[in-house]
């Protein structure tokens, strides 16, 4: 390593910003380059299908530090700036532009881009994906000329923009191969009750669907040909998930695999580079290799990162996190559960207020509170324990005694 050099980071996200702040609060003592090719500054991505979305947050409230900070800090911020290329063995970082950054370490923090619908047709005006704040303002202005809204995928991002489409006025039809949106993460029993929820606010679910092509008229998509029938919208979103951004590190010769392999420090196949969020394939300590796409990953293992680079001890051993809302549901998710896991519930499905837990061999492995809060670090703290089932339902139980 050039130890006189001092950190470079490619990327614009939360893992970005959060390894950025951690190095300036430990007094990180050598310089830091921030390449994000982004117009605005790192900024979370979370309000874009809710808030924003729904007119109730500007895209500029979820920047984390606004660019005055970086430069407060002695951050050197090249906003709108692509990293071209890695040599490895110079330890410099090559812009489109030509321009050239020495690194001593390389953090990667490219996060990961909406995976593309390869069929004809999915390049027309009026296909939409959603990852940045452009995407956002694009589907938000087709939400005020109203109509129909044909969203291709039933994940969180899918449900998540159906849900703000619906209270924008807007006719929505959600199409997806399994027969429960998110059946795949949740279950089949917590998958039907958000399938409820989203049919109870107006949303069309056609499930057990593939599309097999794009409708074109007059130059424009005007719906989804699937296998269950055309679908005709105004607009279309392909919301079918994401694809970690590994080229860089690829073409590195830093090894990949879903993603970029790292250890439990966030430590690649070369030493000298690191990698964080959405694009890390991680040794988790309790769990073994995960890729996990959720805000609260990217924003602690952005911490992480820099505190490897600072010279600490600290391992990715934390239970992932995530949150989503939807209409009048609210739910946190801590844990990992596995596709076989059993579901216990406390509370009534019905009122719309309970708690999940997922059972694998009589271990809790993840835990849900919907419309209930201030109970998930709670949760964290039953999760990897045994639990008799009773006591998991059994609403006299209090949480803190499970
Ligand atoms: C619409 C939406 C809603 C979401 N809602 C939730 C939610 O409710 N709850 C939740 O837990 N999670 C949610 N997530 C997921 C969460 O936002 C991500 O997990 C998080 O953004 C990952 O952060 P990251 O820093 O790893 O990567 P990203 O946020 O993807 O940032 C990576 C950045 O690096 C830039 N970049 C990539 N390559 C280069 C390069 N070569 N040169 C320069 N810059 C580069 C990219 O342009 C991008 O700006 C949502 C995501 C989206 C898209």
């Amino acid at each position: 390593m050039a130890a006189s050099d001092g950190t470079v980071i490619i990327g614009g996200g939360l893992a970005a910003a959060h390894a950025v702040q951690t190095l300036h609060e430990n007094g990180y003592p050598r310089a830091i380059t921030l390449i994000a090719d982004e117009a605005v500054a790192p900024y979370e991505r979370p309000p874009l299908s809710k808030d924003f979305l729904q007119g109730k947050q500007e895209a500029e409230a979820a920047i984390v530090h606004d660019a005055d900070w970086y430069s407060a800090h002695d951050v050197t911020l090249l906003l709108g700036e692509h990293a071209a290329s890695i040599d490895r063995a110079a330890h410099t970082v090559t812009l489109d532009s030509g321009a050239e950054h020495p690194y001593g370490h390389l953090l990667l923090a490219t996060g990961a881009d909406s995976r593309r619908l390869h069929l004809p047709g999915a390049d027309l005006p009026g296909v939409m994906m959603l990852r940045r704040i452009p995407d956002a303002e694009k589907l938000k202005a087709a939400f005020a000329n109203g109509g129909r809204l044909a969203i291709v995928g039933a994940g969180w991002i899918g449900l998540e923009v159906a849900a703000s489409a619906r209270q924008a006025g807007m006719e929505v039809t959600v199409v997806a191969p399994g027969s429960t949106p998110l059946g795949s993460v949740l279950g089949d029993q917590l998958g039907n009750h958000f399938a409820d929820l989203h049919r109870r606010h107006g949303v069309e679910l056609r499930l057990g669907a593939h599309v097999t092509g794009i409708i074109e008229r007059d130059g424009r998509a005007a719906g989804l040909e699937t296998s269950t029938g055309d679908v005709e919208a105004d607009v279309v979103l392909i919301a079918i998930g994401a694809v970690p951004a590994v080229g860089l590190a690829e073409a590195a010769g830093v090894k990949t695999d879903n993603g970029v392999l790292v250890d439990s420090a966030l430590r690649t196949s070369d030493p000298d580079i690191l990698a964080a969020g959405d694009v890390a394939n991680a040794e988790n300590t309790q769990l073994g290799r995960l890729r996990v796409e959720h805000w609260d990953n990217a924003i602690r293992q952005g911490q992480l990162a820099a505190k490897t680079i600072l010279g600490h001890t600290d391992r990715y051993d934390w239970q992932p996190y995530f949150f989503t809302d939807q209409f009048d549901l609210g739910m946190e998710y801590v844990g990992h559960a596995g596709p076989d896991a059993r579901t216990v519930i406390r509370g009534d499905l019905d009122d719309g207020e309970f708690i999940a837990f997922w059972l694998e061999d009589g271990v809790v492995t993840a835990a849900m509170n919907v419309n209930i809060w201030d109970v998930n670090d709670t949760l964290r703290s039953v999760v990897g324990t045994s639990v008799d089932e009773d006591r998991l339902s059994d609403e006299e139980v209090p949480l803190e005694d499970l």
